[in-house]
């Protein structure tokens, strides 16, 4: 499994010195940088990328990198990547909700050529600042559900869909800076179904985030049957290569209900090993898990979180699955 990527996502307030080490002891090999999603997330990536800037990031990230860990970056991105301050001068950019009003609240009108093309404007400035500092950046739609518009022209596309449109918008931003570069699409909540009539354009892989399941439960009990319905079909139509699990075995930040202080987390190792086996039969190389609300706060409260628990959950189900 030493090809395969196993990660870690974090937010930024939770990285630490003794953190890269940890992780590295337990044969993690990526560290995610998640701002935070929610309503508030362009704000959330605003402030990241000041703090971006500082130089004891900028220390600790390469010590991240010195240490093995690949350094990705993922958001929602659709409000920072089209401001919501444009609403007043193009309100057609912006989503139609089910009254049939415009609103500047989370995503846009996926068939508005020009909300797409400042989707793509931003998403390149974006890429250019961000690509000497990470090795993958990832941004998603807005973190809402019920998020499609409902203009005429949407209206004939499902939210998975009108997903893959932005998606695709914000690869095509990437791609002017590095032929090369890739974007996720994430497949979850509303776009947890295939898209139909959207093609994933050249750099779209599939992340997979089932964050709906119950975690007590191994992803392939009939209990998660609603999160695993169109997984096969989602490997078909975007392909496994590349394709990547965005898990909740360690997020914190859900069992806590997004609301600091945290609480103590209760780590399932029985039910990771089973779903990492089960993940790894579809083909899936790339496993990750967010891990928010497991920084200092956490550890001063109820001591280390399970690093080691869960890289041996990682080394345990792969070693079942080797052929
Ligand atoms: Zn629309």
């Amino acid at each position: 499994m030493s090809e395969h990527r196993r990660g870690w996502i974090i937010n930024p307030c939770d990285l630490t010195e003794e953190l890269i080490f940890r992780l590295q002891s337990a044969g993690i090999n990526e560290l995610g940088i998640h701002p935070g999603g929610g309503q508030r997330a362009a704000e959330k990536l605003s402030s990241c990328l000041d703090w971006l800037e500082e130089d004891e990031t900028e220390r600790l990230l390469e010590l991240a990198r010195e240490r093995g860990l690949s350094l990705e970056l993922c958001e929602h991105g659709a409000s920072f990547l089209l401001p919501r301050s444009g609403f007043e001068n193009h309100p057609e950019r912006f989503r139609q909700d089910e009254s049939g009003a415009r609103t500047p609240f989370g995503n846009l009108c996926a068939s508005n050529p020009e909300a797409l093309e400042a989707v793509s404007d931003s998403a390149e400035k974006l890429y250019k600042r961000l690509r000497g500092q990470f090795d993958r950046v990832t941004l998603w739609p807005d973190d809402i559900t019920k998020g499609g518009c409902r203009c005429g022209e949407c209206a004939k596309l499902s939210v998975a869909d009108q997903a893959l449109k932005i998606t695709n918008a914000i690869v095509r931003g990437f791609r002017r800076v590095d032929p090369n570069a890739k974007c996720g699409f994430l497949a979850y909540q509303d776009a947890l179904e295939t898209p139909k009539r959207v093609s994933p354009e050249q750099g779209v892989y599939l992340e997979y985030a089932p964050i709906r399941r119950n975690s007590l439960l191994p992803i392939n009990d009939p209990a998660n049957s609603g999160e695993t319905k169109h997984l096969k079909e989602l490997l078909e139509f975007f392909g496994v290569q590349y394709a990547r699990v965005i898990e909740y075995w360690v997020d914190n930040s859900r069992f806590s209900n997004w609301t600091r202080p945290p609480k103590r987390l209760v780590f399932h190792g029985d039910v990771m090993r089973q779903d990492v086996k089960y993940y790894l039969s579809l083909g899936f190389e790339d496993l990750t898990s967010f891990a928010c609300f497991l920084g200092p706060d956490y550890i001063s409260l109820y001591g280390l979180p399970p690093y080691e628990e869960y890289g041996k959950a990682f080394a345990e189900a792969a070693a079942c699955s080797l052929p």
